[in-house]
């Protein structure tokens, strides 16, 4: 449990300190504040994260509520030890369970609440397909940075990078996925980096 609160708040200030200046795209605080608000509004309980990198996304979450555990899958190794460290620092390692390995290479057995999708962007439906289910009947998945900085709302034709266009086109295949997928109803959110929620069609 959480030993001193002054503890908590200078441990968060360092990961993000650490995560800006490392260059590690933890996800915005709008979009924290938003995923934190549904743990607690829809009461989740259990939740599968695609990507850890340094453990900052999965700490807030453990943090907006006693009763939440986390898996989280993350596939580079200097992220993954770097994230143990964190969480230890915390004393959340009960409650936070790292898993060092590449998502797509593992099956889960366990149902969650939520799941949440922050890893390669172009790899958003391989991630959804892989672990939808994975997912509680009344859960939701979120998926991160839908706008990759606004680059999804330009005109392909627009981006000189071909790197990005690649990118951008199957952000945009995702998001059609999403917006016609018969077994789900999917909202989007011009929340930080653009999000989406995705829930079943009951
Ligand atoms: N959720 C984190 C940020 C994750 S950044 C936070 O907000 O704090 C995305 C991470 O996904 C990177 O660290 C990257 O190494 C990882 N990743 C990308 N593809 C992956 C895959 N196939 N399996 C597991 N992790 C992956
Ligand atoms: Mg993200």
């Amino acid at each position: 449990m959480v030993k001193n609160v002054n503890n908590v708040y200078s441990s968060i200030r360092e990961i993000k300190r650490y995560a800006l200046e490392e260059n590690v795209p933890i996800m915005q605080d709008e979009t924290m504040d938003f995923i934190t608000d549904y743990i607690v509004k829809k009461n989740v309980r259990k939740i599968l994260e695609v990507g850890t990198a340094i453990g900052y996304s999965a700490i807030m979450m453990a943090l907006s509520s006693p009763l939440v555990n986390i898996v989280s899958i993350e596939k580079d190794k200097d992220r993954y030890m770097k994230a143990v460290k964190n969480i230890k620092k915390l004393g959340l390692e009960k409650r936070i369970t790292l898993i060092f390995n590449d998502a797509l290479d593992i099956n889960l057995k366990d149902k969650y609440d939520l799941i949440i999708i922050d890893a390669a962007k172009s790899k958003n439906r391989d991630f959804f397909l892989q672990f939808e289910n994975n997912l509680e009947i009344n859960g939701a998945i979120i998926t991160d940075n839908l706008n990759f900085h606004g680059f999804v709302k330009k005109d392909v034709s627009e981006i000189s990078s071909r790197n990005i266009r690649g990118l951008v086109k199957k952000i945009k295949a995702y998001i059609d996925f999403l917006e016609n997928n018969v077994k789900y109803k999917t909202k989007f959110y011009e929340i930080g980096d653009g999000i989406s929620v995705t829930e079943r069609r009951l």
